[in-house]
């Protein structure tokens, strides 16, 4: 029997490359609902494509377009937050998460919450409410599958072993644009330049995120999360060349590392077809013609992002919660052209200080109390943004 997938973020870049996945596996898979932001064509292009029965978009000005989209293909259209939340739980095998942002909680933990399959691919659910995520997710005996390409790596790295045979987690950085430059450059980056990656394309916002490397501290947060590993046994490698994603290494001082080219379409698929393998047309591995892999340890001093969620880490609580929702508003601020790119990481630790005691237990025990603290941490930044920072500009 064909297998029964939702994609939630189905128009973004994770979303197209499941799709690309799913076409060139037809007789596997079937689509039962894809969700988007507000792009009505794209969805509607999206929905057509895959054969999907639901369309939910979130954007509820959108949905006349995407009814127009839609007519006559016999796919169900709605719009809004809850359209999306039923995109989550209508009947599926597999939950593809691809939402960015916050944006994707509610949506991805209703999907846990139903005893669904989720591949996870919106890592920013975890950092806002890991805790209780994780927690829900056992309750209900769903089943997290790491799309993120180097806990996808990691994840195919452990293979059978018992948690105290387990030493270190390693997740691999590209560096970003930014790998080789001087503090006080990087600190007045511009946008084409933050968003010119070298090995990956993505969407926007973890983009920006990889220029910062912020994306990497991110990463370490939701390893801890779905591994249920000590932030003690985490580490993060600069890698420039994108080739080993992840690696473990054991008591026994072996270390298994996963490699692949740098195309999600590798972890999508090992998450699509788990525990089977599917094809895909992503280039292969030639390591001769690599020539040779480099590895050098991370900046904190020139890249303080990293440095503030690995305090977060630490810190546990409701921080990695603060320094996400943070994070998303210094981004969105800093694709609008309103703040510099060195802001983002001064911002998100002033306000991280700010929120200093959100150490509230709710934040540990439910999702809605993470999402309380991340909307109100929201709201600061940008009045932080709008008095102290706008006058600077
Ligand atoms: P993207 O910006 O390309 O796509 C985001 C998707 O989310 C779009 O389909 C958009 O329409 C949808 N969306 C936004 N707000 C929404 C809302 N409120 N309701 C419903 N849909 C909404 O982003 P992306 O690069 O595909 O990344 C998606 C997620 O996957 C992020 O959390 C990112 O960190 C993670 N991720 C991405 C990559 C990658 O290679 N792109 C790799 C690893 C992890
Ligand atoms: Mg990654």
């Amino acid at each position: 029997m064909a297998t029964r997938v939702s994609i939630l973020g189905a128009t973004g870049s994770i979303g197209r490359s499941t799709a690309d996945i799913l076409c060139s596996n037809r007789d596997r898979f079937e689509v039962e609902a894809v969700a988007g932001g507000r792009d009505a064509a794209a969805l509607a292009d999206m929905a057509i494509r895959l054969g999907a029965r639901f369309a939910a978009i979130s954007d509820e000005a959108a949905l006349p377009a995407l009814r127009e989209a839609l007519a006559g293909s016999g796919v169900a259209a709605a719009a809004g937050e809850g359209a999306v939340m039923e995109a989550a739980l209508r009947p599926a095998d597999i939950v593809v998460a691809a939402i960015v942002g916050a944006a994707g909680v509610r949506p991805t933990h209703a999907a846990v919450q139903a005893g669904r399959t989720v591949a996870l691919a919106n890592k920013e659910s975890l950092v806002c409410a890991g805790y209780a995520f994780m927690r829900d997710a056992r309750e209900a005996g769903a089943t997290l599958l790491p799309m993120d390409s180097e806990h996808n790596a990691i994840f195919q790295a452990l293979g059978r072993h018992r948690p105290d045979e387990i030493e270190q987690m390693i997740v691999t950085a590209s560096g970003g644009p930014f790998r080789t430059w001087p503090a006080e450059r990087i600190a007045v980056a511009r946008r084409e330049e933050a968003l010119a990656h070298p090995n990956w394309s993505m969407g926007a916002k973890i983009t920006i995120d990889s220029a910062s490397l912020m994306n990497k501290g991110l990463e370490l947060i939701e390893a801890h999360h779905i591994f249920s590993v000590a932030p003690e046994a985490l580490g993060v490698v600069v890698h420039p060349q994108s080739i080993v994603h992840g690696l473990v290494s054991f008591s026994d001082g072996a270390v298994v590392a996963g490699l692949a080219v740098p195309d999600m379409r590798v972890p999508i698929a090992h998450c699509l077809g788990f525990p089977d393998r599917l094809g895909t047309s992503a280039r292969r591995l030639d390591l001769a013609a690599i020539a040779r892999l480099d590895f050098e340890k991370p900046d904190l001093v020139r890249f303080p992002a990293l440095r503030l969620a690995i305090e977060a880490l630490r810190a546990g609580a409701g921080a990695p919660t603060v320094l996400n929702a943070a994070n998303e508003i210094a981004v969105e601020a800093f694709l609008a052209g309103a703040i510099r790119f060195g802001d983002m990481a001064t911002l998100t630790e002033t306000i991280l200080q700010r929120f200093g005691d959100a150490r509230e237990s709710g934040v540990t025990e439910s999702v809605e109390a993470a999402l309380a603290l991340d909307a109100e941490v929201r709201a600061a930044t940008a009045s932080v943004m709008s008095t102290a920072w706008k006058s600077t500009y």
